[in-house]
């Protein structure tokens, strides 16, 4: 497609479809973008999640290509972020993991799994008492060893998708919420009937299942707490032997605290066991997180293919992009730029060894 003459349709205001919205406006396309819920508090996962980018952190449990994604996303979202003129959104601060005595085990099995994955090339450091003391004062002093992992970073999530809506509507795009749509070659079709588009981008997450009977939704569960008798400088990952607890920080005040992934599409509130486990380990993580506030707890799914990759496919008039899973910020800088410069027709597309294959189970003989 030549910049700047055609009409695009994004069906989705979740990550992928304002990141791919706002660039296609900046190309000089013209842009609809029409999301099933709110476009201020949408019930996208994007909105649920933590907004990390932690490609090491991932890597002991994905595929070596979340991580190459991963180390790509470090360098494109200072980019992008720069361009909306909001830099202090992200924050690269590495990560820290800690484990109570008697959970030592899984950090040494995360360094093995870790060095397995990268070869033995891994930037991860061992870290004693004295060191997360230094690094995170405020955490409890029980804690006599840990790993820093280098590099990680996270964003503040929300304000990012706020931004990129006000950046869209300010670039002239068309924007409609509480407006649920189907998507078809060049054609999307709301309540009110059909339009035509020169181009239609399906971004939809787990609601794009009527194109993807395989892709389902894990779901995810969160806190969101506030007090001001701690801080913290980056993500901290408390390692048991049943769960990952991941808190991370938020302006003024607020954390976001999770663990959970269940295979099941159950949208119903957090179930109590996961809201005293969460609590309970955040607790033995500082009792300063005593007197927090609860503001809200977060439910959503986290849309996946089988092989828990993501995927863009291409026909005629359509492009679909989806299967973020757990790692949305992570990869949505090599999604997103894939997908773009499948749209210029640039021959040259990064990641299209992963991304451009069709999810395995629906490929045709
Ligand atoms: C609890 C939790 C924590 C997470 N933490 C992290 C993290 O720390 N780091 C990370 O990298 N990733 C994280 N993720 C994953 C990340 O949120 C997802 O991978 C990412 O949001 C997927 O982006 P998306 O744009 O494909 O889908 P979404 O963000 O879900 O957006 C899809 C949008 O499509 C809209 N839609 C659906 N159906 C229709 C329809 N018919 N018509 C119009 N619009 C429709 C939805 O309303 C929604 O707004 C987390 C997820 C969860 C649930």
């Amino acid at each position: 497609m030549t910049p700047g003459t055609h009409h695009i349709a994004i069906a989705g205001a979740g990550l992928l479809g304002r990141l791919v919205a706002w660039q296609l406006l900046r190309d000089g396309h013209a842009v609809t973008l029409y999301d099933a819920g709110p476009l201020d508090a949408p019930p996208a996962a994007a909105w649920t999640a933590a907004g990390m980018v932690a490609p090491l952190c991932e890597t002991s449990i994905s595929e070596r290509c979340v991580h190459d994604m991963g180390r790509f996303a470090l360098t494109q979202w200072p980019t992008w972020l720069e361009a909306l003129e909001a830099p202090s959104l992200w924050q690269q601060n590495g990560s820290l993991m800690v484990a109570h005595p008697q959970d030592l085990g899984e950090l040494t099995q995360f360094r093995r799994d870790l060095d397995h994955a990268l070869g033995g090339d891994s930037p991860c450091q061992t870290l004693s008492g004295s060191d997360i003391q230094r690094l995170e004062p405020d955490l409890a002093g029980g804690f006599h060893q840990g790993l820093y992992l280098p590099d990680e970073a996270h964003l503040d999530n929300r304000t990012l998708l706020s931004r990129l809506l006000e950046a869209i509507r300010a670039l002239g795009g068309e924007c409609h919420g509480h407006c649920p749509v189907e998507t078809f070659p060049g054609e999307v079709a709301t309540a009110e009937g059909r339009r035509h588009f020169d181009l239609v981008v399906d971004c939809r997450g787990t609601g794009a299942r009527p194109h993807h009977p395989s892709l389902r939704g894990v779901r995810g569960e969160t806190l969101h707490v506030q007090t001001a008798e701690i801080r913290l400088s980056r993500p901290v990952r408390l390692m048991h032997p049943r769960y990952q607890l991941y808190v991370v920080p938020k302006p003024e005040h607020r954390f976001v605290i999770g663990a959970t992934q269940i295979e099941s599409e159950d949208r119903s509130p957090v179930s109590l066991q996961s809201s005293l486990e969460l609590g309970s380990a955040l607790y033995t993580l500082s009792p300063a997180f005593a007197e927090a506030r609860i503001l809200e707890q977060g439910v959503n799914l986290r849309p996946a293919f089988l092989d828990n990759l993501p995927h863009v496919t291409h026909q005629q008039g359509l492009i679909s992009a989806n299967g973020l899973f757990r790692h949305g910020y992570l990869l949505a800088p090599a999604v997103v730029c894939h997908l773009l410069a499948e749209i210029r027709g640039h021959g040259d597309q990064p990641f299209a060894d992963i991304l451009a294959a069709r999810p395995p189970q629906e490929t045709t003989a």
